[in-house]
Formats: C-alpha cells, sequence, structure tokens
C-alpha cells in the first residue's frame, strides 16, 4: 500500500512515550467538557455561534479582518493559493516548505502554480535570496504572486524566524507586488519562544494561519486569516473543496479551549525539548539540532546505530518517534511530561550500550 496510512504492527508493543508529533495529542478531559457545552448551529450557514467566536479572536489575534475555519492546515494552505493565485502563477516558499514537500502535489494539481524552492539554513531564506529569485516581468516568465513562510520552520528543526528577517522578505515581496502567506502551523510555539504577539509577527503577512491540532492539543481544526476581501473568496474555495462544515462548533469550542488553556503551557514543550537535545548531545556520536521551539532533530549514525534502526528499536520499547529525510525528529506535547523525556534518553542509551 502506498496512499492508504498504515495501520499500527499488531506485534509492536502500546506507545508509552509519543514523541512522534505534536498532532498525536489527546483531547483533554477538560477540553471535551468545553466541546460538549459548545453551542452549535449550521457553519455552513453562517448559524454557528462558536465557530463565530473563534473566527473572531483568530482575527483579532492575528490583527486581521476576518477568519475563516477550516478542517485542516493543508486546507487553509491550498486555499491560500487558490485565492491569492491563478494557474500558470509561480510561489516562491523554502525548499522545505509543507507546501512543497508535503502535501501531496497539491499546490499544482489544484492551483495549477508552480513552486520555486528558495534555499537557506533552518527552513529560512534571506530578503537578498528572495530579491535573486524575483524576475522581471515579462510575458516570457511565470507571473510570480506569491511568497510563502513557516512559522515556524517544520522541517527547519522548529526553527523561529526573527521578526526583522520575516519583515524583510515581506518587505521585497510587496516591493515586487507579491502577496505574502504565512504558514502558521505552529505560530503560537513562535510567539510563545519570542515573546512576539501573533498580530505583530504577521503584520507584513497578507493570510496567516494557526494549527490547533498540532502542540495546541485540539482533535481538528485550523483558521485561516486574512483581509475581509480575502476571506470572502476564500469562502467559495471552502466550499467548492468541501470544507464547509456543519456543526463546527463542537470542534470550535476545543480550538477556543486551546487558546485559554493550551498556548502559555507550549513553554514547557520547549523546556522539554531542550533537555532532551541537551541529553542526546551528551551521548558520544549522536548529532543534535539545537531546538528553538517544540522540534528536536538529531542523526545517531555517529553512535553506531542508523536513525531507521533506533526507530525501529525505540518502538518496540514503546516510544514512538518519527523518521524524517533520514534524520529521527522528536516532538515534545501536551502529552510528553520532563519525565517521559529523561526515560526516553534512558531507553536510547540502553539500546546503544547493547549494541556495544
Ligand atoms: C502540519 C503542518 C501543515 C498541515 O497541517 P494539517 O492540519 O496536518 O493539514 C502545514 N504546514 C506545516 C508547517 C505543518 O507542520
Amino acid at each position: 500500500m502506498v496512499h492508504a496510512p498504515e495501520r499500527p504492527d499488531p506485534g509492536a508493543p502500546p506507545v508509552r512515550i509519543n514523541l512522534y508529533s505534536d498532532t498525536q495529542t489527546r483531547p483533554t478531559p477538560a477540553m471535551k467538557e468545553a466541546m460538549m457545552r459548545a453551542e452549535v448551529g449550521d457553519e455552513q450557514h453562517g448559524d454557528d455561534p462558536t465557530v463565530h467566536a473563534l473566527c473572531d479572536r483568530m482575527a483579532a489575534l492575528t490583527g486581521k479582518e476576518a477568519a475563516v475555519f477550516l478542517p485542516s492546515g493543508t486546507m487553509c494552505n491550498i486555499i491560500a493559493t487558490l485565492t491569492h493565485c491563478r494557474p500558470g502563477d509561480e510561489i516562491l516558499a523554502h525548499e522545505t516548505a509543507h507546501i512543497l514537500t508535503s502535501e501531496g502535489g497539491g499546490h499544482a494539481a489544484l492551483g495549477g502554480v508552480q513552486i520555486t524552492p528558495l534555499r537557506g539554513p533552518r527552513g529560512m531564506f534571506t530578503a537578498e535570496e528572495v530579491r535573486a529569485a524575483i524576475r522581471p516581468r515579462r510575458r516570457h516568465a511565470p507571473p510570480q504572486t506569491l511568497l510563502e513562510v513557516e512559522q515556524t520552520s517544520n522541517l527547519g528543526g522548529g526553527a523561529v524566524w526573527p521578526k526583522a528577517q520575516l519583515d524583510a522578505v515581506a518587505a521585497v515581496a510587496k516591493e515586487h507586488g507579491l502577496a505574502t502567506h504565512m504558514d502558521g502551523a505552529r505560530l503560537m510555539n513562535a510567539c510563545v519562544a519570542s515573546g512576539i504577539a501573533p498580530a505583530e509577527m504577521a503584520a507584513g503577512w497578507d493570510s496567516v494561519w494557526l494549527d490547533f491540532t498540532k502542540g495546541l492539543g485540539a482533535p481538528l481544526g485550523a483558521v485561516l486569516c486574512g483581509t475581509a476581501e480575502f476571506i470572502d473568496a476564500a469562502w467559495r474555495w471552502k466550499q467548492r473543496l468541501g470544507g464547509a462544515m456543519r456543526q463546527a462548533g463542537i470542534c470550535a469550542a476545543a480550538c477556543l479551549y486551546a487558546l485559554d488553556h493550551h498556548v502559555d503551557r507550549l513553554a514547557e514543550d520547549h523546556a522539554n525539548a531542550k533537555a532532551f537535545a541537551r541529553g542526546l548531545r551528551q551521548i558520544p556520536g549522536i548529532e543534535v539540532v539545537e531546538p528553538d521551539t517544540n522540534l528536536v532533530y538529531f542523526d545517531p549514525s555517529g553512535a553506531g546505530v542508523s536513525a531507521p534502526e533506533l526507530v525501529r528499536a525505540l518502538r518496540m520499547r514503546g516510544i514512538q518517534i518519527s523518521l524524517l529525510g533520514g534524520r529521527i525528529r522528536g516532538c515534545t506535547h501536551l502529552d510528553v511530561t520532563a519525565a517521559m523525556v529523561e526515560e526516553a534518553l534512558d531507553v536510547i542509551r540502553e539500546v546503544l550500550a547493547e549494541r556495544g
């Protein structure tokens, strides 16, 4: 099977420590209670008060005029592309961007756009790199209409774009008539880590979205924000793609709960990630990227075990962790405690010791 996700291996023990992804958090009992109490209506008809409350709150939080509730972050990205661009247009994004590597080619398949990869360390690029990628507007060249960034950069190691660098790349885009889109899947991680408010972070960006199913711990939902005109146009694509929902307030209530209770605590995830990185670095041969937020990328091959072998060995000991681009990614979140991080480090040391 290539397309359907694999079912869990029946031979593997239950997962005790889940460092696989912040998408794997389970809704807490208090979040479920908030969902049960939610006032709901037909979202597709504009009748769901809880969805309205969430969208109003997100528009205010990101400093935009309006917002729309969508089932996933991937749908936020594709709807932003469909709204900002026309078929034949070109998007500039980092070579590791989720829209380029991880959305099934949807931007080309559905939007007819091409994505030109920009390079730079940790998922980021500079204003000079954007300037160098911009071509004079001629009929031979594809119209360059959108610049996209990820805050934080996922494959860049959860790296937080410095605000000045974000502003600088957005300014170059504006200077050349490109729209700007921020993939804020983990925007609140960036804001908590840097102490910069979301509205300030997203100030140079025409559209921005936040995923509630990453570190914020909701079961479903993402909110895309922008001008009233942009969100109005985005609604047509939401309808076309089947993203218009019904009693979605049940899920919006979980997102509102997450905004109230799960944002400040992201600092704990960041501290746990730093502790995990510190422990890994003390193991001879393991190469670790210092985390800005909740993602810890490391390569154990210098310690005598390949990344896939270590992932498998950990899984057989009840620890789930992911393999991404030949490296291991450990992710801290709501369901990972400091004690679990220490235990994971112990188990990694054990596995390495057994291999001599
Ligand atoms: C997870 C993720 C997405 C996609 O979000 P889904 O809710 O899983 O569709 C997009 N961009 C980045 C950077 C992500 O980490």
